[in-house]
């Protein structure tokens, strides 16, 4: 476990090691910063700001205290990976895709309700087009009935 290096900033460090100083070889002074890489995340190193990573504050021995909470973490993280997958793979799947299906089928419910629904529009229109089918079946016919009406008047007064 001694020797595991950052993965992005650890190629630098090996070349880089032995320069300890707020210096860089560019003679720049170096600022303090931070590292956030997986392996060593919260480390401090010496940054130079053209060139980056110079060298770490924390060196890795009094560091390993970080270290071992870093794997205590992890190990936390692998059980709630491991966890999750539990879950996924168990009833709580089984009742997801129960509830799926259920919107489903209360999709199909409503589209059956909404075809419903349109019959009864269409039965609605036929019946008011024969509705005025027989407005005007009846206005013809009283029409007829009046003209057949006024003729019989006309034709009992023409009698007299
Ligand atoms: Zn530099």
């Amino acid at each position: 476990m001694g020797k595991s290096e950052g993965s992005s900033s650890g190629a630098i460090s090996s070349s880089k090691k032995k320069n300890k100083g707020p210096l860089c070889h560019c003679k720049r002074r170096t600022s303090m910063a931070k590292a956030w890489t997986n392996d060593n995340r919260g480390r401090r190193f010496w940054l130079c700001n053209p060139h980056g990573f110079v060298a770490w504050i924390d060196l890795e021995e009094q560091n390993a205290w970080q270290k071992q909470s870093l794997l205590e973490a992890r190990d936390v993280m692998d059980r709630l990976r491991e966890e999750i997958k539990v879950l996924k793979q168990s009833p709580w799947t089984t009742s997801q895709q129960a509830t799926i299906e259920d919107s489903n089928a209360l999709l199909l419910e409503e589209g059956d309700r909404l075809a419903e629904e349109k019959k009864k529009l269409e039965i609605a229109l036929i019946t008011s087009a024969e509705k005025e089918k027989l407005l005007r079946q009846f206005l013809v016919l009283s029409w007829g009935g009046f003209i057949v009406i006024t003729i019989i008047i006309v034709f009992a007064m023409l009698k007299k």
